[in-house]
């Protein structure tokens, strides 16, 4: 098994220095590994340690422009991890990344600036209590997965990055609703989600899943061992994740 595209890379677009990746060196790295096709998804503006900027998307478009006259060999695309932002299913989707990114990644993070005072509440103090207090911990499962719905039915998603990770979320319900709105969800290779139990849940609705390395340095590059091995425990199909290939 290969994998020949890799859409979740971080960069040096990167607030405080998160990751230190320069652009042209992210691409020489994913040739030499065989890739075909990379994206460079920085964490969302609204992400107050890590985000990106709408100025430093602007900037990486137009290196990542001029890369691709440079590097024919391999497809570049510019990506961004965002974040949901409300329980209303807001985001940090600016205009300016609907205009300049190819791929929209979307997260749950606990690094944001999260919209107003209930919400704050229930997304940074009740999930924190919900890992002590089972019923809370479901019952933010259930709100976090609404949030997360309510955003890929308002927007354009291409991935759900590591669901499951930093907040309980309910798979059956997100993959229900990833399979309508044609969204895939991510097995991360850097985090533990999806998870053996909830690649299996999932994998009963007709979702797709994508492999994403959540590189931060530029070794970690198209690496795919943890995910695969979470992938063949679950038993999950190699035909059911988009950017493998035998
Ligand atoms: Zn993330
Ligand atoms: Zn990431």
């Amino acid at each position: 098994m290969k994998l020949y595209s890799d859409y979740h890379i971080h960069s040096k677009y990167s607030k405080n220095g998160h990751c230190k990746s320069e652009l042209e060196k992210i691409v020489i790295t994913a040739v030499d590994k065989g890739l075909r096709e990379i994206a460079v998804s920085d964490h969302g503006i609204r992400h107050f340690l890590y985000g990106t900027s709408d100025k430093n998307i602007i900037k990486a478009r137009k290196e990542i422009d001029i890369l691709k006259d440079k590097y024919p060999e391999i497809d570049i695309k510019l990506g961004i991890e965002a974040n949901l932002i409300s329980y209303d299913g807001d985001t940090d989707i600016t205009q300016v990344v609907v205009d300049n990114c190819d791929i929209i990644l979307l997260g749950i993070h606990f690094g944001v600036i999260f919209k107003g005072l209930w919400g704050s509440i229930r997304f940074f103090k009740l999930n924190f209590l919900g890992r002590f207090i089972s019923p809370l911990r479901k019952y933010m499962a259930g709100i976090n997965t609404d949030g997360l719905i309510k955003a890929m039915e308002k927007y354009d998603i291409d991935i759900i990055t590591h669901p499951g990770d930093k907040v309980p979320v309910d798979i059956e319900r997100l993959a229900e609703a990833a399979e309508r709105t044609n969204t895939a969800l991510e097995i991360n290779n850097s985090h533990r989600h999806l998870n053996i139990e909830e690649i299996r849940t999932a994998s009963k609705y007709k979702v797709d899943f994508y492999i994403g390395s959540d590189a931060h340095v530029y070794e970690a590059i198209g690496e795919f061992s943890d995910s695969y091995d979470r992938i063949e425990k679950a038993g999950l199909g190699s035909d059911r994740i988009i950017n493998l290939e035998v």
